[in-house]
């Protein structure tokens, strides 16, 4: 299949994400015959060839969707071999990388091919990424699922330490941007460098610790790089608050507006309200009483006065977590150069 040509009916031989939750999610390789248990009861392969990617499938105890995968999907999705980078980094790093079709990335490590999907779409159809993975099995596993994903035309997985050796010498100088995801990458900065095209390129490193991007930047200010920043992705949760405040002054006697039970209860209302009244319009006659006690309610028990607690104004508050912390993200350029001088 090409995972990023879309195609509406299921076949055999691709891939489809199980959908049970947004927390649980797998995908399955489409083969006559087997079946997949999932706690909902059993998928039968045969039952799914020929069904839409989107459509629902019923089990014996409940249902799951068929999907179409994509890089976001798969990030959830796929079997973790390594620690993962997930889409608010990645989208992150698609857009400082500036990738466009055609362009050509190097990439270490591969792990669980995470970040590689999202990089080749970035540059698919005409692009190519070439990804370095130390660990043999890691490295064979991912290029199995990119022939599986219909990429090996655009993804090159080498098994190679990145640190020692680089990129193959085929790619010098062939890269418009590069990416580490190591646990020593200054250990590599000169094999970036070696990668990039003397047009100058791109870079961006993933690191967990504050002080392997310290060594880091020091490594790529020493090689000539420019424009240098870390960025943190972190998750924020975001409270929404509705407080009530005194009436604001509008040049109108609320305490009068009250009396005659037309006090406006929303303050984005209270222009066009008074505005409506200077116009000459009659003040709506509101039932105050049954209001009240819904005003009672909303400022929580507490005996204020309508005129006084009138004005609502609902505030999202972002608290910061360290909950989302996965890692920092360090982008560079390189500038042009004359490798000759
Ligand atoms: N970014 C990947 C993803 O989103 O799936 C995860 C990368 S994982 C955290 C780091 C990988 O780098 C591991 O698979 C590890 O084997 C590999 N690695 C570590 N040092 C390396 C080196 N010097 N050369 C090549 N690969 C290396």
């Amino acid at each position: 299949m090409g995972f990023f040509e879309f195609r509406d009916t299921i076949q055999e031989n691709d891939t489809v994400i199980i959908y049970i939750s947004n927390d649980d999610l797998f995908p399955i390789t489409v083969k006559k015959g087997e079946v997949k248990q999932t706690k909902f009861g059993a998928i039968k392969h045969n039952e799914i060839i020929g069904k839409k990617f989107g459509s629902r499938y019923d089990c014996a105890r409940g249902y799951v969707f068929l999907l179409f995968p994509n890089p976001e999907i798969w990030t959830l999705a796929l079997p973790h071999r390594t620690q993962i980078l997930y889409t608010p980094d990645i989208s992150r790093i698609v857009f400082e990388l500036g990738l466009s079709n055609g362009k050509v990335v190097c990439e270490s490590g591969t792990g669980s091919g995470s970040l590689s999907h999202a990089l080749t779409r970035g540059i698919y159809p005409a692009g190519h990424l070439h990804t370095v993975e130390f660990h043999e099995e890691r490295s064979k596993k991912a290029r199995q699922e990119f022939e599986d994903h219909g990429l090996s035309k655009n993804i090159t997985v080498y098994h190679r330490d990145v640190c020692a050796e680089g990129w193959p010498a085929e790619v010098d100088h062939k890269a418009d941007a590069v990416f580490l995801d190591i646990p020593a990458p200054y250990k590599a900065i000169e094999h970036v460098k070696r990668a990039l095209k003397l047009e100058g390129g791109e870079f961006c490193n993933f690191s967990p610790c504050i002080e392997q991007v310290q060594e880091t930047c020091v490594k790529l200010r020493e090689k000539g790089f420019t424009n240098i920043k870390t960025i943190e992705c972190i998750n924020s949760q975001t409270t929404v608050k509705t407080s009530h405040f005194p009436m604001p002054d509008f040049g109108v006697d609320y305490k009068d507006l009250e009396a005659a039970g037309v006090m406006p209860t929303n303050c984005e209302k209270i222009g066009t309200y008074v505005k409506r009244l200077e116009k000459g319009a009659k003040p709506k006659t509101r039932n105050l009483k049954e209001e009240d006690e819904k005003a009672e309610n909303a400022v929580e028990k507490e005996e204020l006065k309508l005129s006084e607690c009138n004005f609502v104004v609902k505030s999202a508050l972002a608290k910061r977590s360290q909950y989302g912390h996965t890692g920092y993200l360090t982008f560079a350029r390189l500038p042009p150069r004359d490798e000759s001088l």
